[in-house]
Formats: C-alpha cells, structure tokens, sequence
C-alpha cells in the first residue's frame, strides 16, 4: 500500500473509499484475488493457494437497482447490496467467489450469484449448523472438497506445509487485530471505533502478509498518540452481524459515545479466535470455524439444562468483552431480514439484563438514508448512560 502524507491513517481511509483499489493491482499484477462473504470461509485455504481472499463488502450509499432485478428482495438489505456492487461489476477483478452456509440468504442466492457473475470460479462451502464430534467430521470433509476444488482451479496442489504457514500468518494477523483492540481500553481510548473499523475493513481487501504490515503501521502510529482523537463518553459495544460502512459508528462517536468493543463480523467475531497449531490443519480449521466463531447460525446444545445456563453460554463473549473493555452500554444493530440474528433478539436482550449492561436495540435496512431516525435514538440512549 503506498502512502501519502504523514499519517497511515490517511492511506487507510483513501484505501476504504476507494475499496479494491490495492486488489485492481494486484490482479494487473496477475494475482488470483477470490471474493468471499461471511465469517465462515476459511481464508486460510484459500491463502495456501496462492490466491488472494477478498471479503467483498457492501455499500450503504448506493441503492440496491441491479441487483433487486435479480435477487428476491426478502434477502437482507447487507447482502442485497454485496450482490448489487457485484453484478454492477465494483468486483470485477475478481476470479472467484465462495460462500458458506452462513445463513439462508447465501444458501437460497448462490445460485444467483453463480449465475449472474462471470468469474470462473465459484463454490459452496457447507457448514453443519450443529457443533458436535459428527458435524466436526461433515466439516472437515466439506473443508477438504473445499481445497480440492482450489487446487483444480489453480492447478496445482495444496500441501500440509502451504495449509500450516497460511494458518500461522492469519494467526498473526489475528494477534496484532487484537493488540489494535488494546488501544480501547483506555479511557477515552486511543483509537477510534471509526478508525479501527475503516483499519479492518481495508485490511479485508489485502493480502494477509500486507494486512500484518498495514496493522503494524497503524499501532505504530497509535502509540505516538498522545490524546485521544474522541472526546470521554459512555463507552459502547456495537452487538450484531456485519457493520462494513463506518457510518453507524461515526454517529455514536459523534453524539458523544465511545464505541470501544464489538461482537460484529468484520470485528471482534472473525478476529478473536484462532486456529490450534500442530496436528491436521484441515481438522484444526474445522473445528476453529464451527466451535470457535461465535455466531447464532450454530446451534449449540443448552448442556446447562436452563434458560440462564444456556444464555450465559451462547452469548457469554459478548460479557467477557463488556467487562474487559469496560463497557457502559450496547447496540444491537441488526439489519431488516436477517434471522439468525432476529430469531435470538429476546434471549439476547435477557442476557443483557441478567449482566445489567444497558441496551439499545436498533433494526436498519443497511442505507446512509436511514442514519437521521437512527440518531435521535442513539442521542437519547447515551444520554440515559450519562
Ligand atoms: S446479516 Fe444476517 S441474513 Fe444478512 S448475510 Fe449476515 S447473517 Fe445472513
């Protein structure tokens, strides 16, 4: 990534703008960049190919046209408008795409997206909806079906050794994501929820390696912090799915909030957990991406044998990051039709209560337009957190 002027920061927000602007590179260059969607693709694999994963993103300031023409329009609003951009060709440099069994909206429209785009490459990645030993075993297999279509479409082969160093590099990445979260604990925190979520969001549309680099340059710049560039507010989680536009943060921080702790996809969900080192790296993939990402799609038996028990478990991270980062209030932000996210609101908002962090809960249809109604409500919430 090249820079411009003094501050890293400045790069990051050229680079989110102009999202894809590193990818149309790299692909003059003659790299394979293939897209994917969700937490659940296993980018490692697709590192180990010598392919470049690109999260594809959406964009809340553009109207969903071309893509309503081709995709039922009861799909949530966030991934209408990931398909919109793709078949108005933003993604064009692309040679792939994969999807996981996320949710029902991928599951129903992968048949749309294979069918409208023209990238030579698409696949499905399967994912059991159940976490046991059996779904474990399902996983690992789907994972190596996975990989074997990779290298057909690459033509070559995808040895244990490429799969351990492409596990040992997103490990890193994962570590230095967590040592940027370090900057919020402070209070105010020394990094904005808008700058980190921008930082996370470019670094989806780089190579790892250059992600690694590009994190490295921007925690180096935090430390020369002396102030912080948000003023002491009530400090928020933003609970929820994919938050890939940094509006909703912006106007939380805005109105006086700190947004210092996240549940989100493009967050703390695909950052936190990483993948065990040693043993099969297709069996250790499996079980990071199924036990470890903590997202409503995996049902997860209630052992506890209560309501409180099997709150407690399900949503326990969202507590652990409340009281690490020191929260004083949540959001819950969720887009209009997502249902894994919709169907746990009432369990979600009783486990809130049962660890007295105060909650707002927020549903949007994933437009710019919608932020006017959105602030009155946010405005009105932090001034109850005081
Ligand atoms: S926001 Fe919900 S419905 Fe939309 S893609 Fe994500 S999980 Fe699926």
């Amino acid at each position: 990534m090249e820079g411009r002027g003094d501050s890293i920061l400045n790069t990051v927000e050229r680079y989110y703008k102009d999202y894809g602007l590193r990818a149309r590179e790299l692909r003059n260059e003659g790299r394979r960049l293939t897209g994917y969607v969700c937490s659940f693709v296993p980018l490692e694999i697709i590192t180990a190919s010598g392919c470049i994963p690109f999260r594809v993103r959406g964009d809340i300031h553009e109207p969903i046209t071309t893509g309503d023409t081709l995709l039922e329009t009861i799909v949530c609003p966030y991934y209408r408008s990931c398909f919109d951009l793709s078949v108005k060709q933003k993604y064009d440099f692309l040679s792939g795409m994969v999807i996981p069994h996320g949710c029902d909206s991928m599951v129903r429209s992968f048949s749309a997206w294979s069918y409208s785009l023209p990238f030579p490459y698409f696949h499905f990645v399967n994912i059991p909806t159940v976490c046991d030993q059996s779904s474990i075993e399902f996983f690992s297999a789907e994972l190596n079906t996975f990989k074997k279509s990779l290298e057909r479409f690459v033509g070559k082969s995808i040895t244990e050794e490429d799969l351990a160093k492409a596990i040992r590099v997103h490990n890193e990445n994962r570590d230095r994501v967590r040592d940027l979260y370090e900057f919020r604990k402070t209070d105010p925190p020394l990094i904005s929820g808008t700058e980190l979520t921008r930082t996370l969001t470019v670094g989806s549309s780089l190579p790892v390696d250059e992600a690694n680099g590009l994190y490295d340059r921007v925690s180096a710049e935090i430390k020369q912090r002396e102030r912080s560039p948000v003023k002491k507010g009530p400090r928020i989680l933003i609970d929820g799915a994919c938050l890939d536009n940094v509006e909703l943060i912006k106007l939380v921080e805005e109105l006086g909030g700190s947004v210092v702790a996240d549940t989100i996809c493009n967050g703390a969900r695909d950052y936190f957990p990483k993948t065990d080192i040693g043993g099969n790296p297709i069996d250790a993939l499996a079980r990071r991406y199924l036990e470890k990402v903590n997202c409503p799609k995996t049902y997860r038996a209630n052992r506890a044998g209560t309501f409180e028990g099997d709150i407690a478990s399900r949503f326990g991270d969202t507590g652990v990051y409340a009281k690490e980062f020191k929260v004083d209030g949540s959001i819950l932000y969720l887009y209009k039709y997502c249902d894994p996210f919709g169907f746990e609101v009432p369990a979600r908002k009783a486990y809130y209560k049962s660890i007295n962090v105060p909650l707002l809960h927020l549903e949007d249809v994933y437009s710019a337009g919608t932020m006017g109604q959105l602030r009155t409500r946010i405005q009105a919430f932090l001034e109850m957190l005081g």
